[in-house]
């Protein structure tokens, strides 16, 4: 008979971890997720899709930066898998809390791999990678081999903690994987991004709910996909032969601008662009209102323009393939947002 697989997942309250773990569950796992001791614990995700009391899940409460910590979960969940997603994962943030996102982001998975290394180095480890890491475009389409230029702290710091996943690899041979994911959504996604801060502003508008969605920089292009299909990559990262280092992204880019317009039409409302840089608006085609504005202080110090990826390595080596197109994505997305807003709530 088959040993039931145990699994790891760090940050299981994100979008990622929700997914994952609903996903290898599914596939008889059995999974330890890993929340943070905070004021009020967030389990919206992992209730929305209905696995928070399911029996082959077990919820602990951890932080990635304490060493400590790190150690006696590995001893306590034994697992054969461990899927780091725990993450200060907003680009935003990163400019104003550089220290802490270096110390979560960057240093936070070397605890993992240090845990690895001393209780049991047989086990695999999935580190979530970005393409933030690209940042600065070297090449388009990105891909493994392109090289490196982050543009903001968490960039950076991902950066460290790719490289530390590749050097723990090589120098004690773990089996430690990295996936450079780029921008996937769903609606799951923190409101704090700029998809899911579209979607559930364009239900709140068409609800009567909200009068103007205000955005930064709407020519920023995004290689965006399905997080749910995202996850299923990792798990194949983690089931090769062979530890290493896979892209995962559509080879499609749009900008915000168009995701915007994507949204309202959604909900049947086409939108007409005037102005420029500071003062662009986008005002409703058939009524003359202004339902979207730029407002300068969503800039960024500095600024990711353009990211596409070539996911050609995981097709070829994982079978790994994007199926869902950002229009069926974002008419998903905004769907569930209608949903919730009529509801009375948006988390
Ligand atoms: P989320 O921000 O939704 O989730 C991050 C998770 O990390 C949350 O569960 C959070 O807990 C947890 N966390 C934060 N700090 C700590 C800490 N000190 N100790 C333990 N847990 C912590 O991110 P996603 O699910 O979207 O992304 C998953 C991972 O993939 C992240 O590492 C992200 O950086 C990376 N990534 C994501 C991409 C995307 O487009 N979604 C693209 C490429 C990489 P809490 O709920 O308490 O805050
Ligand atoms: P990121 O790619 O990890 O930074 O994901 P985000 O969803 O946070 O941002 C994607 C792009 O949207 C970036 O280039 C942002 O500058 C741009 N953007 C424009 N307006 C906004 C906004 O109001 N909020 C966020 N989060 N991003 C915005």
């Amino acid at each position: 008979m088959n040993k039931i697989k145990k699994a790891l997942i760090t940050g299981i309250t994100g979008q990622d971890g929700a997914y994952l773990a609903e996903l290898l569950l599914e596939k008889g796992y059995e999974v330890t997720g890993t929340y943070r001791r905070t004021s009020s614990v967030n389990f919206w995700r992992i209730e929305e899709l209905g696995i928070q009391s399911h029996p082959n899940l077990k919820l602990v409460e951890y932080d990635l930066t304490d060493l400590g910590s790190n150690i006696r979960l590995l001893q306590s969940a034994q697992p054969d898998e461990v899927y780091n997603l725990a993450a200060q994962s907003f680009v935003g943030v990163s400019f104003e809390q550089p220290v802490t996102t270096a110390e979560i982001t960057g240093v936070g998975p070397v605890n993992l791999l240090e845990a690895i290394r001393i209780v049991n180095p047989k086990i695999r480890f999935y580190q979530a990678s970005t393409s933030e890491m690209f940042g600065k475009v070297q090449a388009v389409p990105q891909k493994e081999d392109t090289p490196f230029y982050p543009r903001s702290p968490y960039g950076v710091a991902k950066l460290y903690a790719h490289w530390m996943t590749v050097n723990y690899r090589e120098s004690y041979g773990i089996f430690g994987c990295s996936g450079i994911l780029f921008n996937h959504e769903s609606p799951l996604r923190g409101r704090e991004f700029v998809t899911r801060k579209i979607t559930d502003s364009v239900a709140k508008i068409h609800l009567g709910q909200l009068d103007v969605l205000e955005l930064g920089n709407l020519d920023a292009k995004r290689d965006w996909g399905y997080a749910k299909e995202y996850v299923e990559g990792m798990w194949r990262i983690l089931q090769a032969d062979h530890p290493d280092t896979y892209v995962l992204a559509t080879n499609r880019t749009e900008t915000v601008r168009d995701f915007v317009s994507m949204a309202f039409k959604a909900v049947d409302v086409a939108l007409e662009w005037s102005g420029s840089a500071d003062h662009e608006i986008g005002t409703c085609k058939k009524t003359g209102k202004v339902l979207v504005r730029v407002n300068p202080k969503f800039y960024r110090p500095a600024e990711v323009e353009l990211l596409i990826g070539d996911p050609a390595k995981a097709e070829k080596e994982l079978g790994w393939k994007p199926k869902t197109t950002l229009e069926q994505l974002c008419q998903m997305m905004v769907e569930a947002d209608l949903r919730r807003n009529k509801a009375g709530f948006s988390f």
